[in-house]
């Protein structure tokens, strides 16, 4: 598209983010509890929290590594009971998307940290499916649900999970893997994935946040995702970028979970614009944006606050891939890049 993206000026740039059309295809909605909703549920659950307040719910939300912050996770999660319970925390996400002008969201959802604790996997899917549906009807948010396998448990969970699952095989597109990646290779669930596949479920797998580039690689080769979530430390190997850069393959990219998990130092050294300029193809997403204090919009004002090399083409770059990279037919992904054109060719007028 031939914008003049030096017409945009630097402090022009984080309005545009704002309010542009984006797709997020990295949010797990169990990290979209926030303090509040998590004391809330608990009241009406009758669950009992290990934090006197949602202070001090808050004040624990001091990472020093995934680990750390899966330690928390599964504790918050510890509230979620009924179908309603899934239905109100997928519709607060929804809100918030909404303020962020997200028109499409593709929700990651961990049904074994729910049945772990005796919820059914469909009181899990029926909430989820509920909110989805009501947010295209509402607030004319496009939606689907990604069943993810937690990799520190075995692939046979894993694959009992998915068969479980398939009773409402009509309510998921596709499986991703995540939790604890060191130590837990993609090849370790190869079985999985081919079952995956047979069943016509797109696939995808967290790869290159903390574990090495050789992960990045298995995932493509073993597991056959059409997507990477994170890859950030894929620049530690050229041959891989180089590989991701010909072959096309998205990374969905969460730049605050990336510091607050301790992945780089600073978000003035994010892999970000190296991924961008040896030709990759960048999301921006949230991940848990309850614990890692910020929703989408948010994610996008930290890097590019922090990174001027990061201007108006890289904006558009961005945002343009979210919907490239997004599950769902060419022709409303192509409708979706037109309103995005049509809000940079303003832009830069
Ligand atoms: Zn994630």
């Amino acid at each position: 598209m031939p914008f003049d993206f030096d017409r945009i000026a630097r402090t022009e740039l984080i309005p545009l983010l704002s309010r542009a059309p984006k797709a997020e295809l990295h949010i797990h909605i169990e990290g979209s509890l926030e303090p509040e909703l998590i004391f809330a549920l608990a009241q009406r659950n009758g669950v009992a929290l290990p934090y006197a307040d949602v202070e001090a719910l808050r004040a624990a939300y001091a990472f020093t590594d995934l680990q750390s912050f899966l330690d928390i996770y599964y504790a918050g999660a510890s509230v979620l009971l009924q179908e309603d319970d899934f239905h109100d925390m997928a519709w607060a996400y929804f809100l918030k998307a909404q303020a962020d002008h997200v028109v499409h969201a593709e929700l990651f959802f961990d049904p074994q940290t729910h049945t772990a604790r005796g919820v059914d996997t469909g009181v899990v899917i029926r909430g989820l499916k509920r909110a989805c549906d009501r947010a295209q009807a509402e607030l004319g948010i496009s939606s689907a649900l990604i069943l993810c396998f937690l990799r520190h448990l075995s692939e046979d969970e894993a694959l009992a999970t998915l068969e479980a699952a398939l009773p409402w095989r009509e309510h998921f597109i596709g499986v991703g893997l995540d939790s604890s990646e060191r130590g837990h290779p993609p090849e370790k669930f190869a079985r999985v994935f081919a079952r995956a596949a047979e069943l016509g479920l797109h696939r995808v797998a967290h790869a290159g946040e903390e574990g090495p580039p050789a992960y990045v690689e298995s995932a493509l080769d073993v597991l056959k995702v059409e997507r990477i979530d994170h890859g950030v430390r894929s620049v530690e190997s050229p041959a891989l970028i180089e590989r991701l850069a010909r072959e096309g393959v998205p990374l969905t990219v969460c730049p605050l979970s990336n510091i607050k998990l301790c992945v780089f130092r600073h978000m003035a050294y994010h892999s970000m614009p190296a991924l961008l300029a040896l030709g990759c193809k960048p999301t921006v997403n949230s991940d848990d944006p309850a614990y890692f204090g910020g929703y989408l919009n948010d994610n996008f004002v930290a890097l590019f606050e922090a990174l001027p090399q990061l201007g108006a083409r890289e904006a558009y770059a961005l945002l343009r891939n979210s919907f490239e990279a997004s599950f769902v037919p060419a022709e409303r992904k192509g409708a979706w890049m037109a309103e995005l054109d049509a809000v940079f060719a303003q832009a830069a007028a």
